[in-house]
């Protein structure tokens, strides 16, 4: 019965030429356009090559986090709405692909040489999930560490250049000692004009 309705509608497309027009147009107009509009930043993981999906909002597809929410649910999970007809199967279909998702991020990881690892734990540490004001409040304070950290390491930098510096004039007035000497010890009448040169 349902079959026969869906075959209706689908003659209702297919016999009539003003919709057939209509139809050919519109994925004409799509088809000529689509090219031009901006593409997903990810690389595809099956390909290695650039993902050739239409980007979202921020730079990305669907299937490359386009969906993930921003703000303050920005890197939280989303779960399914309670007022969806099938939320049970959505939640437990929800709660499986995080359990895949755990198993195989625990693979990646150990798959991974230290300078990735240490890549990945400075991306968790400037990516944390949840709402924006934490972030930034996060983000000063991280940027204070550095300055500081920067700070400390010009600091103990001076007294290495002042050392430097000593030594150089040290050597220099060593010099002048033995030019001082010198002559002296070879010839000390001739020789004593030189003696303040
Ligand atoms: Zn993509």
């Amino acid at each position: 019965m349902s079959t026969g309705r869906r075959n209706t509608h689908q003659a209702g497309w297919q016999r009539s030429t003003q919709f057939r027009t209509i139809a050919r147009a519109a994925i004409k107009a799509w088809n000529a356009k689509r090219p031009n509009l901006p593409k997903c930043g990810a690389t595809a993981k099956g390909t290695g090559e650039p993902c050739k999906q239409l980007a979202m909002e921020n730079g990305r597809c669907a299937w490359h986090g386009g969906k993930s929410p921003r703000g303050k649910r920005y890197g939280l999970p989303q779960w399914p709405s309670k007022s969806s007809p099938n939320a049970v199967e959505k939640m437990s279909r929800k709660l499986r692909d995080r359990e895949r998702q755990a198993r195989e991020r625990a693979k990646r990881l150990a798959a991974m040489t230290p300078k990735e690892r240490q890549r990945y734990e400075e991306h968790r540490q400037t990516h944390k999930p949840g709402p924006p004001g934490p972030r930034a409040a996060d983000r000063a304070r991280r940027k204070q560490n550095k300055d500081t950290q920067n700070l400390f390491a010009t600091a103990e930098n001076q007294p290495a250049a002042e050392s430097q510096f000593l030594a150089a004039a040290i050597d220099e007035l060593k010099r002048k000692l033995e030019r001082l000497q010198r002559p002296a010890a070879a010839d000390p009448v001739t020789d004593q004009g030189d003696i303040f040169g």
